[in-house]
C-alpha cells in the first residue's frame, strides 16, 4: 500500500467510525482505539503535506481563530415559514394548496421543526464547501470552521446522490449535551445558559472552533437544494442523503392526506416530551417537488410549507412558600414551592424564581395563583401572576435578609443581580459544596469520596473545610454510618493520591469565585505558585491574559482572607501540589519575553496547538488577530489572504515554521 492509499484508507475508516457514532448512535470501535487511528492519520499527514485535505477528519478538532465572520450571500435565499396555530389554520392552507396545484390528492411530508439555528452547508463535487448561517435570509456569516467540528457532518458524503447541492438543516444541541454544560457551568460558579437553542446559535459564533468541537453540538438536515433533477420528492431526496450520511431524523414521516398530518400533529404533541432534544412544532410540506415549485414563495415563505406551532404547555398553580437556596459561592437563589401540577408529563412542584428583581417584576406573593409554563426553558418557569384571584389580605413579598441556613445578613453588591451569604466558614451549605467542589473530577478528582459523605463528614464534625481532608484517619472514619473498612480505606487513599494532582488543578479546585478551570490554567501558567498569586496586587492580576477586574477582585478578596491563608499554608504542610512542578517547566525559556504572535495556516512539523504552546512555554504570547502590536506571524500554507494583506501593511514580520523553530532551537 503506499502511503497515498494508506492516508485514504484511514480517512475512510475513521469517516465511517463517526458515522456510526454521531449519526447512527452505536459506537463501532473504542475511543481508545479511534484516538490511535486517528493521531496515526495526523502523522502521516503532518510527514506528508502533499496529501493534505481539508475535509480529512484531522481537521475537526478546530483550533481556527475568527474575529469577523465574513457576509455570504445566499445562492438560494432561506425563507422563513408561516406559522400556524390551529387545525383550522392547516385545512386553509390545504385549500390554498389545492386551489393554486388544480387537484385535491396532495401527498404531504411531515417533519418535526427543530428548535435550534438554522444553517446552510454548500457541498460541490460531493465535497463539503462551507457553511453559512441564515442571516436575514438573503446573506449570512461564514461559520464554516466552527461547523466542521460538529462529526455528524459529514464532510465527504458517501454513495449515489446529487453532486453539487445545499443542505439545510439546523444546529442543534441535545438536551443531555445543554444539561452536562450546565452542570458544569454551576460546578464553576458560572451563570447557567438559559436553553439549548440560544446556547446552540450562540456556540456558531464563538471565535475559537477548538471551543466549539468541545460543545456536543448537532445538526438535523431538513432540506436538500439542488439544480440536479434526481428525485421527484422531498421525501425521497431526504431518505437519499441520510442514505449517504446526513442526520436526517427519522422521525420524518409521509402523510397521503390532511387527516394523516393531523395524526402526526396529535402523537407528537405529548411525545415531544420524550424526545432527546427540543421542537417547538411541526413541518409540513407539499411532498412533490415539482409541485412545490409551482407553488413558489411569497414575500417571506415558501408556500408550500407551513409550520405547526405547539402551544407551550402550561398551567396554574398556587404558589404555598418561597423557600431560598444557598449554593457554594453562597449566592441566593429564591425556590417558588408550587401546589404540585402535571405538566408536560411530569409533576410540577417547584420552579426557580432567580432573584429579586424577578419576584418584584412579576408581583408575585403567598397564596398568589401562578402560571407555570414548560416551554424552552428546561426548568419550568413561572410567568405570570392571575391577578384576579390574589386574595384580598395578601401582602407584597419581602426579599430575605437573612441566609435560610446560618441567619447572616445577606449582601448584594452594586451591579448583582443575587444576593449573597457572606458567612464563607460558617454557613453549612457553603461548607459542603465547597468541599465537595474541590474533591470533584476536575478538581482534585478524589476517588471514594462522594457528595454525601461529605456532609455526612460535616455533620460529625470530622471536617469543615478541605484542609480537613488531609487530617483524616481511617479509624475516624470506620464508625460513620454505612463506613466499611474497605471504604473506609478506600476514602484515605483517594485523599492522599490527590496530593499528585497538578497545581493547576488544585487552584481551580480551591473554588475562588470566578475562577474556573481555564482561568486557573492561565493563573497557574502566569504565577507559578500559590505564593506569587496571593501576593499580586489588583494591576498585576489584570495584566494577566483574560484576566479581568472581577476575577482580579475575586483573587485579592480571597488572598486578604486570613482564614484562606491559613488554610493554604495547612494544605502545603500536607503536600498538595501548589506550585507548577519542575518537570512541566521543563522546556520553558525567556527567550520570546514581550513577542506577540499571531499564528495563522496550516502547519506540518508541530500542531497548531503545539506551536502555540511552545510560543507560550517560551514566555511569548499568541494573539487571536493580527495589530500594530503584533511582532511577528508564523504563516503555514493556506494563511488566509486578508491576514497576508493586513500583515504586510502593518509591516509585521512573516516568519516560516522554520524560521519560528529557529528562534526557539527546537
Ligand atoms: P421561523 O424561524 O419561525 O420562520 O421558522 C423557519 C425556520 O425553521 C427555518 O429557518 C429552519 O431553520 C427551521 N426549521 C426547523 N425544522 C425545520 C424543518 N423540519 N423544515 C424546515 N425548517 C425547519
Ligand atoms: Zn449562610
Amino acid at each position: 500500500m503506499t502511503i497515498q492509499e494508506k492516508i485514504a484508507a484511514l480517512r475512510d475508516q475513521l469517516r465511517q467510525y463517526n458515522h456510526d457514532y454521531y449519526v447512527l448512535d452505536s459506537a463501532t470501535i473504542s475511543d481508545y482505539e479511534f484516538d490511535i487511528k486517528l493521531k496515526e492519520l495526523e502523522a502521516l499527514e503532518a510527514a506528508n503535506p502533499a496529501f493534505f485535505d481539508s475535509n480529512s477528519p484531522t481537521q475537526r478538532v478546530g483550533g481556527g481563530i475568527t474575529k469577523n465572520f465574513e457576509t455570504v450571500t445566499h445562492k438560494n435565499r432561506m425563507y422563513s415559514l408561516d406559522n400556524s396555530y390551529s387545525k383550522e389554520d392547516l385545512l386553509d392552507w390545504e385549500k390554498r394548496v389545492q386551489k393554486v396545484l388544480g387537484t385535491d390528492a396532495i401527498e404531504f411530508t411531515c417533519e418535526l421543526k427543530y428548535d435550534g439555528a438554522s444553517i446552510n452547508l454548500t457541498f460541490e463535487n460531493g465535497q463539503f464547501i462551507k457553511a453559512v448561517t441564515r442571516g436575514d435570509g438573503f446573506q449570512g456569516d461564514d461559520v464554516t470552521k466552527n461547523i466542521k467540528t460538529i462529526r455528524s457532518i459529514p464532510l465527504l458524503p458517501n454513495g449515489d446522490f446529487v453532486s453539487n447541492f445545499e443542505m439545510r438543516g439546523e444546529i442543534i444541541l441535545p438536551l443531555k449535551g445543554f444539561h452536562k454544560m450546565n452542570e458544569e457551568r454551576a460546578a464553576n460558579g458560572e451563570e447557567e445558559y438559559k436553553n439549548p437553542r440560544n446556547t446552540a446559535s450562540g456556540s456558531l459564533k464563538l471565535q475559537d472552533s477548538a471551543e466549539v468541537a468541545k460543545r456536543p453540538l448537532d445538526c438535523l438536515l431538513y432540506q436538500v437544494v439542488t439544480e440536479e433533477r434526481k428525485y421527484k420528492t422531498h421525501f425521497e431526496s431526504l431518505e437519499n442523503a441520510r442514505k449517504v450520511g446526513f442526520k436526517v431524523p427519522k422521525t420524518m414521516a409521509l402523510a397521503t392526506s390532511i387527516n394523516a398530518v393531523f395524526d402526526f400533529v396529535n402523537h407528537w404533541d405529548t411525545e415531544r416530551h420524550n424526545l432527546p432534544y427540543e421542537t417547538d412544532g411541526i413541518v409540513i410540506k407539499v411532498n412533490n417537488l415539482q409541485q412545490q415549485e409551482e407553488l413558489g414563495y411569497t414575500a417571506k415563505a415558501p408556500r408550500w410549507a407551513i409550520a405547526y406551532k405547539f402551544k407551550a404547555a402550561q398551567v396554574s398553580t398556587i404558589l404555598h412558600e418561597i423557600t431560598y437556596q444557598v449554593g457554594r459561592t453562597g449566592a441566593i437563589t429564591p425556590v417558588a414551592n408550587l401546589a404540585p401540577v402535571q405538566l408536560a408529563g411530569t409533576t410540577v412542584k417547584r420552579a426557580s424564581l432567580h432573584n429579586a428583581d424577578q419576584i418584584e417584576k412579576l408581583d408575585i406573593r403567598i397564596n398568589d395563583t401562578v402560571f407555570v409554563e414548560k416551554g424552552g426553558e428546561i426548568i419550568p418557569k413561572i410567568i405570570a401572576v392571575d391577578f384576579t384571584k390574589r386574595p384580598t389580605d395578601s401582602q407584597p413579598t419581602l426579599y430575605a435578609t437573612k441566609c435560610p441556613e446560618c441567619e447572616s445578613e445577606l449582601v448584594r453588591a452594586a451591579g448583582d443581580a443575587k444576593h449573597y451569604c457572606p458567612n464563607e466558614f460558617g454557613c453549612a451549605p457553603q461548607i459542603t459544596g465547597r468541599i465537595q467542589h474541590f474533591i470533584s473530577r476536575k478538581a482534585m478528582d478524589i476517588d471514594g469520596l462522594g457528595g454525601e459523605t461529605v456532609d455526612l463528614l460535616r455533620k460529625e464534625n470530622l471536617i469543615s473545610s478541605y484542609a480537613d481532608l488531609y487530617d483524616l484517619t481511617e479509624a475516624q472514619v470506620i464508625p460513620l454510618e454505612r463506613m466499611a473498612a474497605k471504604s473506609a480505606q478506600n476514602m484515605i487513599a483517594g485523599i492522599e493520591k490527590s496530593k499528585e494532582i497538578p497545581f493547576e488543578k488544585v487552584l481551580f479546585a480551591l473554588g475562588i469565585r470566578f475562577v474556573g478551570e481555564t482561568v486557573a490554567k492561565k493563573l497557574a501558567k502566569h504565577f507559578k505558585s500559590i505564593d506569587n498569586l496571593m501576593v499580586a496586587d489588583f494591576e498585576t492580576l489584570i495584566s494577566v491574559d483574560e484576566i479581568g477586574d472581577r476575577i482580579a477582585q475575586s483573587i485579592l478578596d480571597f488572598s486578604n482572607d486570613l482564614s484562606n491563608i491559613q488554610m493554604i499554608n495547612r494544605l502545603k504542610h500536607h503536600g498538595i501540589q501548589l506550585a507548577v512542578s519542575a518537570a512541566s517547566l521543563e522546556n520553558q525559556t525567556n527567550k520570546l519575553e514581550a513577542k506577540i504572535f499571531v499564528v495563522s495556516g496550516v502547519f506540518y512539523q508541530l500542531s497548531r496547538n503545539e506551536l502555540k504552546k511552545a510560543i507560550e512555554d517560551n514566555g511569548g504570547k499568541v494573539s487571536a488577530s493580527i495589530s500594530k502590536k503584533t511582532n511577528f506571524i508564523v504563516a503555514g500554507d493556506n494563511m488566509g489572504p486578508s491576514k497576508l494583506a493586513k500583515a504586510q501593511d502593518l509591516g509585521v514580520a512573516i516568519i516560516s515554521e522554520q524560521d519560528f523553530m529557529g528562534m526557539i532551537d527546537y
